[in-house]
């Protein structure tokens, strides 16, 4: 067939730079597999709800695939060689993963970074009182939240309770079928004139989020605060706790509901903490599913990301280091701290995080040159802060430059993305965490609808082409 097309058109496929929609783009068997792996993703989402079941799912995961475990490694002196497996959980928060490569760690390893918290409300240390004749939970929120988003829902629990006597008692309510569930109220329209005219901000407090738990008294005339003791007799029977143990719990409150498929077509994905859980789990089976990588490659899923990274299981600890030096001295001899540095100063990381796909129905906030799409790719972000890049996390050039290639001698379809408009707002991820320790980074992940809500929405196909790019990276 002769090219009809004019000179124009010719000049036009070769120089512009064109987004790409991938469900145009790839065949029915790729759609297929997309829709597969994302069977898998909505069973983890499911179960994973919290970083502690994160963690310890990746665990369940990585033993099955044949890892094992750093400090049992460290303790027998095994030496490893290339495609051995080895993983770390630390403090049951977080966890980093390693599939050994064909070349020296000291050469850097290539790096897969999330986080595997997400916004919530969590339990104050003494949380439980009664307000007319009804058992509630204080809460304080953690993470970026819209609190009305929290009201009206069916909510679960979810954690651990360290008791007087220092055992611990995990605790789940609110998923299976049988279970009660939760919920905040909120004011009926017939009563909210005032509530109405104010802000969207201030509409719904911070002290506003109190979880209603039971309405029945317990049958003693002696008692003050009947609904409150019958509440605190039913957790002691069930869970062997009294109100001080408490004091020693970690309880957050997330959506009940499960992850379901979005759309006539199903193409998108609902469900609670999609950030970051879409780039993490794409992550961690990327890494479960290689073979034997050139360079090391790295599964980091850190906590603590929506509220800074800090602390010992956020991405500002020396997680990632630590782990390191020791792979490290299980593979290089003589071990050094030179090595461990030259091998942060080689490596390379994909911050697997989410960016904000370009909602129509809030258009305004979107610069739409340089915004993401659902359903168009993986998302390379050079630059993450707000407001002249403050807290800035900027690839370079030629790291860009790099993964730009690898992708497209790949043919992993991507976009380009920055968060908003300039002046609009803006957000970091764990990406300037691992630039200080001098590894290249660049932010990489998926676009999300309604992000930090409870039902977050992704594109199927966008998941499954992220899954396959960080294949890829895992490779290089
Ligand atoms: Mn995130
Ligand atoms: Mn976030």
């Amino acid at each position: 067939m002769s090219d009809t097309r004019t000179e124009g058109q010719k000049l036009e496929e070769r120089l512009l730079y064109k987004r790409q929609n991938i469900w145009e783009k790839v065949d029915e068997e790729y759609i297929k597999k997309a829709f597969d792996f994302c069977e898998d993703y909505k069973s983890f989402l499911n179960t994973s709800k919290t970083e502690r079941e994160f963690a310890a799912n990746t665990e369940k995961l990585a033993v099955a695939a044949g890892f094992r475990k750093l400090d049992d490694l460290i303790s027998s002196n095994t030496r490893l060689k290339p495609g051995d497996k080895v993983y770390h959980i630390n403090r049951k928060k977080s966890a980093v993963l390693a599939v050994v490569g064909n070349k020296p760690l000291s050469e850097g390893v290539n790096i897969l970074g999330s986080h595997i918290d997400a916004p919530r409300l969590d339990l104050k240390q003494n949380p439980l009182y009664e307000d007319t004749q009804m058992a509630f939970f204080k809460t304080h929120y953690y993470g970026g939240i819209k609190k009305y988003q929290w009201l009206t829902i069916p909510l679960a629990i979810h954690g651990v309770v360290v008791k007087g006597d220092g055992t611990t008692v995990e605790i789940v309510v609110g998923e299976d079928e049988d279970d009660p569930v939760f919920s905040i109220t909120d004011l009926l329209p017939h009563l909210a004139r005032e509530q109405m005219q104010k802000k969207m901000s201030e509409a719904v407090t911070g002290e506003g989020l109190n979880l209603l738990l039971g309405s029945i008294p317990f049958n003693d005339e002696k008692v003050k605060e009947k609904v409150k003791l019958n509440i605190l007799s039913i957790l002691n029977k069930r869970y062997g706790i009294v109100e001080e143990d408490f004091q020693s719990a970690e309880l957050e409150i997330v959506p009940a509901q499960k992850a379901r498929d979005v759309g006539f077509d199903k193409s998108m994905i609902g469900g609670y903490g999609q950030d970051d859980r879409v780039c993490a789990y794409p992550a961690l089976r990327a890494l479960l599913d290689i073979d034997v990588p050139e360079r090391t490659a790295v599964c980091l899923l850190t906590d603590k990301e929506e509220i800074g990274s800090m602390g010992n299981t956020g991405a500002q600890s020396n997680l990632l280091e630590d782990f390191l030096a020791n792979v490290i001295a299980l593979t290089e001899d003589p071990y050094s701290d030179l090595k461990v540095r030259s091998c942060l100063s080689r490596s390379k990381m994909l911050s697997a995080d989410v960016n904000a796909a370009v909602d129509p129905n809030y258009e305004s906030v979107y610069e739409k040159r340089n915004a993401t799409y659902l359903g168009h790719g993986i998302v390379l972000q050079k630059y993450t802060g707000a407001r002249g890049k403050y807290d800035a996390s900027d690839a370079s050039a030629e790291f860009v430059g790099e993964v730009r290639k690898l992708f497209n001698d790949n043919g992993i379809i991507w976009q380009t993305g920055e968060l908003g408009k300039v002046d609009e707002g803006g957000g970091g991820t764990i990406a300037q965490y691992a630039a200080n320790l001098g590894i290249d980074v660049l932010d990489c992940g998926i676009a999300v609808l309604s992000m930090h809500s409870p039902f977050e929405i992704t594109s199927k196909i966008d998941i499954y082409m992220t899954y396959n790019a960080y294949k890829v990276f895992c490779r290089i």
